[in-house]
C-alpha cells in the first residue's frame, strides 16, 4: 500500500498565519494604545508611570519591528502545523483523551514553563554580545508602549516563539490549552509594556499578588536593563536576586503620582 503523506500549502498558510497574528497584534495593541496614548491619555495621565509620551518615531518603529515579528511567529506556527500533519506533535483533539483536569494543569504548566524558559533567554539576550546584536532593538523603547509588545529582532522572535514547538513535541496539548495561553502571554506582554500602572497601591507588597508581575516591574527593565528579566510572576527575579532593589518604592512613587523616576544607567 502507498503511504501518502499531508500536501501542506506552506506558502499559503505561512501568509495567512503572518497576516492574521499582525492583526492580531494591531486590534489588540493597537487599540490599547488608542485608548492610553490617545483618546484617554488625559483622564488616565495619573496612572503614567514616566510622564513624558513617547515619541511618533519610536511607536513607528515598534510596529515595524512587530510586522517582522508576526512573519517569524507564523513562520514558526507553519512548522508546528507542519509537524502536527506528519504525526510528530502529542496535540490531541478531545478533551476526554485526558480529562478536564489535565486540560486545565496543562494550561497552568504552559504559563509556569513559558516563565522560567522566558527569564532564562531574557538573561541570555542581555550577555553583552547577544544584547547589542539581537537585544537591542526591544530595548531601543526606554519608554514603551503596547506597540512594543512584538518589537524584537527576527532572532529574538524565533526564540520567543521557540517554546511553542518544544512544548507540543513532549506535551499533550489541546487545542484549548494553546488558545488560553496564546490570550495569556499576549495579555500579560501588553501589560508589561503599557506604560501605565493599573494595580492598586500595595499590589507588590502584597503577599499573594505581589508574586504577580507589573507594569511598573517591566517598565523598570527598559529603563535599567541589569535588573527585572522576569515575565508573569516575581520568582525567578526573587530567587536568582535579580529585583530592582527600588521596584516596590518606585511603584509607590508611582502610585502616589510622584515624578521621582529612576534614571537608565550609564
Ligand atoms: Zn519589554
Ligand atoms: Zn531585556
Amino acid at each position: 500500500m502507498q503511504h501518502i503523506l499531508p500536501e501542506i500549502p506552506i506558502l499559503p498558510f505561512w501568509a495567512i498565519a503572518a497576516l492574521f497574528v499582525f492583526a492580531r497584534y494591531l486590534v489588540t495593541a493597537g487599540g490599547i494604545y488608542l485608548i492610553f496614548y490617545v483618546w484617554m491619555q488625559r483622564k488616565l495621565g495619573h496612572l503614567k508611570i514616566k510622564p513624558e509620551a513617547p515619541g511618533r518615531r519610536q511607536v513607528f518603529a515598534e510596529m515595524r519591528h512587530s510586522f517582522y515579528t508576526a512573519v517569524i511567529f507564523a513562520g514558526m506556527a507553519t512548522l508546528v502545523h507542519v509537524l502536527k500533519e506528519f504525526g510528530y506533535t502529542r496535540q490531541y483533539a478531545e478533551i476526554e483523551t485526558y480529562g478536564l483536569g489535565y486540560l486545565l494543569f496543562s494550561m497552568a504548566l504552559l504559563v509556569v514553563l513559558h516563565d522560567a524558559y522566558f527569564y532564562w533567554m531574557h538573561r541570555l539576550m542581555h550577555h553583552l554580545r547577544l544584547f547589542r546584536v539581537i537585544h537591542k532593538v526591544h530595548h531601543q523603547s526606554f519608554n514603551p508602549t503596547p506597540m512594543a509588545s512584538f518589537s524584537f529582532h527576527p532572532l529574538e522572535a524565533f526564540l520567543e516563539f521557540g517554546i511553542v514547538p518544544l512544548i507540543v513535541l513532549i506535551i499533550p496539548v489541546h487545542p484549548l490549552a494553546m488558545l488560553f495561553f496564546a490570550n495569556w502571554s499576549m495579555v500579560f506582554n501588553i501589560l508589561g509594556h503599557l506604560g501605565y500602572e493599573l494595580f492598586p497601591r500595595g499590589f507588590v507588597q502584597h503577599r499573594f499578588w505581589g508574586w504577580m508581575n507589573t507594569s511598573t516591574h517591566h517598565n523598570l527593565h527598559h529603563q535599567q536593563g541589569n535588573y527585572n528579566f522576569g515575565l508573569y510572576f516575581n520568582f525567578w527575579d526573587r530567587m536568582m536576586g535579580t529585583n530592582h532593589p527600588q521596584y516596590a518604592e518606585t511603584f509607590d512613587q508611582v502610585k502616589s503620582h510622584s515624578q521621582n523616576y529612576m534614571h537608565p544607567a550609564a
